[in-house]
């Protein structure tokens, strides 16, 4: 089988790097290359960094609305191409084929809700201390930004970091994850074809430390966007010097089950939150925290339906989980069963792989864990949940907490001050009552708290990539000191 060679994407041209080094990128469920790219490094950035640097001042003076016009054209493309997509993610990612789809619909939804921000793009007017002056703000781009994505959501979090870069006006140097740099290219393609001007947005593909590194290091680069592992965040937070970063990192998320709550709901919700995209979403639920009245019911309903749970390739319909991401996810996974062993859990089920080819590991649960060993502390990014029993509100509420990270949470329960106490004391980014951890929609903010770092993606993200400027417009004719000053 030919495999075919991508290019990066620089100055509105598709071209080669100068290493003349390529990589593959895999199907996690047969293992098979899919195709080979570019190994680039920073000669290649220096290249984007230019065209980004020639292209800027154009793109700053188009009009919002006229840079709207083209994310317009963006959203009706990639609804276009929504199936062919969520195929090819299918094939390179691993996530089962609704899952793909609904990554790429994120994508849409955001193309289309930045698209209307053109028309916003709000500042503010407020009064001034002195008559007969003005005081406003306006949002001006941050100039070029690095946008450096995972692999876990491949369409859409580029989009959520593409589509408000563009609508603030800024031009962009895009590295993708070495796991899933096809869909990323294939996102950049539809771009080109709306006709968005060359420079604009340049893809470079290639390792975090050649690629990813001169990117964060960049004296012209002015503002980062990262999505990815704690780890490279605190690299990137230690060496990226005075640039505007915006860091959403990893986590280890919980759903509490109260005595109270409707324990079919809160199953269908651990479920799909502990076990939904193979357990590698940055709000997958990895712990379940569940009151001692209920626990061994929720235990055996959850093992019971876990068991039940069908591995395989993500294109099959009857599939319910996918494939790991690479062999270096399998191998965490291992280790981390190992580890939740030493630490004295009950592995009640999983705790292991799949013969044959492909990165599956089945659907892995703990009980007996204690809060604060490595398997209810660390993210694992895999299949495998920790069961934690609990004697009331605060103890979950203390239990759940007790993190150094903080991006997703969630309640079951039917009282309203357990839920009113979870709204208000959870130290968490976003807090469920009665749903799973996972099903962020893209017009409300997204981000955590503690050590998943800093800022908030999706609609609320104009704050990342614009700085909102002060204007003072002073018509009196004289010279007017504010603070009273004659
Ligand atoms: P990762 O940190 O290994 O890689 C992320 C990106 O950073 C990749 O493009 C990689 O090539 C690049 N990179 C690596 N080293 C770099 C360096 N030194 N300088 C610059 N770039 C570098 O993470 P991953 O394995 O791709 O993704 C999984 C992680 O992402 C998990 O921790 C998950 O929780 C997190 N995540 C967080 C969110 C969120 O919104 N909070 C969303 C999705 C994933």
């Amino acid at each position: 089988m030919k495999i075919k060679t991508y290019k990066n994407y620089i100055d509105g041209k598709w071209i080669s790097s100068k290493t003349n080094k390529t990589f593959f990128s895999l199907n996690p469920a047969t293992e098979q290359p899919i195709a080979r790219f570019q190994d680039s490094d920073d000669n290649d950035i220096e290249l984007a960094v230019s065209a980004a640097e020639e292209s800027f001042p154009l793109w700053r003076d188009t009009p919002a609305p006229k840079r709207a016009e083209f994310l317009f054209k963006i959203r009706d493309l990639l609804i276009q191409e929504k199936d062919r997509l969520a195929k090819l993610e299918v094939k390179e990612m691993g996530k089962v084929y609704k899952e793909a789809a609904g990554d790429v619909q994120e994508a849409i939804d955001i193309f289309e809700y930045m698209a209307g921000e053109g028309r916003r793009l709000f500042g503010r007017t407020t009064p001034s201390e002195l008559k007969n002056k003005f005081n406003a703000t306006i949002r001006i781009p941050i100039g070029i930004v690095g946008l450096i994505s995972p692999w876990n959501f491949p369409i859409a979090i580029p989009s959520w970091k593409i589509a408000p870069a563009l609508i603030c006006g800024n031009t962009i140097i895009f590295k993708p994850s070495s796991d899933t740099p096809l869909c990323a290219i294939e996102l950049v393609k539809i771009i080109e074809k709306s006709g968005l001007p060359k420079g604009v947005l340049n893809l470079v593909t290639g390792s975090g430390s050649k690629v990813g590194n001169p990117i964060i290091k960049h004296p012209k680069i002015n503002g980062l966007s990262f999505t990815g592992s704690r780890e490279t965040g605190k690299f990137i937070r230690e060496n990226a010097g005075l640039k505007k970063v915006n860091l959403e990192l990893g986590s280890k998320n919980a759903i509490i089950v109260m005595e109270d709550s409707n324990l079919k709901l809160a199953l269908e919700g651990a479920l799909w939150g502990a076990f939904g995209t193979t357990g590698q979403r940055c709000t997958a639920a990895s712990r379940i925290i569940i009151h001692e009245k209920v626990f061994n019911k929720f235990e055996s309903m959850f093992v019971n339906s876990a068991k039940k749970l069908k591995l395989g390739n993500g294109l099959s319909k009857t599939t319910d989980v996918g494939p790991l991401i690479n062999k270096a996810a399998l191998e965490k996974s291992y280790k981390y069963v190992d580890i939740g062993k030493q630490e004295g859990a009950k592995l009640l089920c999983g705790g292991e792989g799949v013969k044959g080819k492909g990165f599956f590991f089945k659907p892995t649960i703990f009980t007996n864990v204690r809060p604060n060993s490595r398997l209810a502390q660390e993210e694992i990014f895999g299949p495998i949940v920790a069961l934690i029993k609990i004697k009331n509100i605060d103890e979950a509420i203390k239990v759940c907490n007790g993190i150094k990270y903080g991006l997703s949470s969630a309640i079951y329960t039917g009282n309203m001050q357990y839920a009113f106490r979870a709204i208000n004391e959870l130290e968490f980014g976003i807090t469920y009552v009665n749903s799973s951890t996972i099903g962020a929609e893209i017009h409300l903010p997204f981000g955590g708290t503690k050590d998943t770092g800093w800022g908030k993606e999706a609609g609320w993200s104009l704050d990342e990539f614009s700085e909102e400027k002060t204007v003072y417009i002073d018509f009196s004719r004289k010279l007017q000191k504010a603070q009273g000053v004659e």
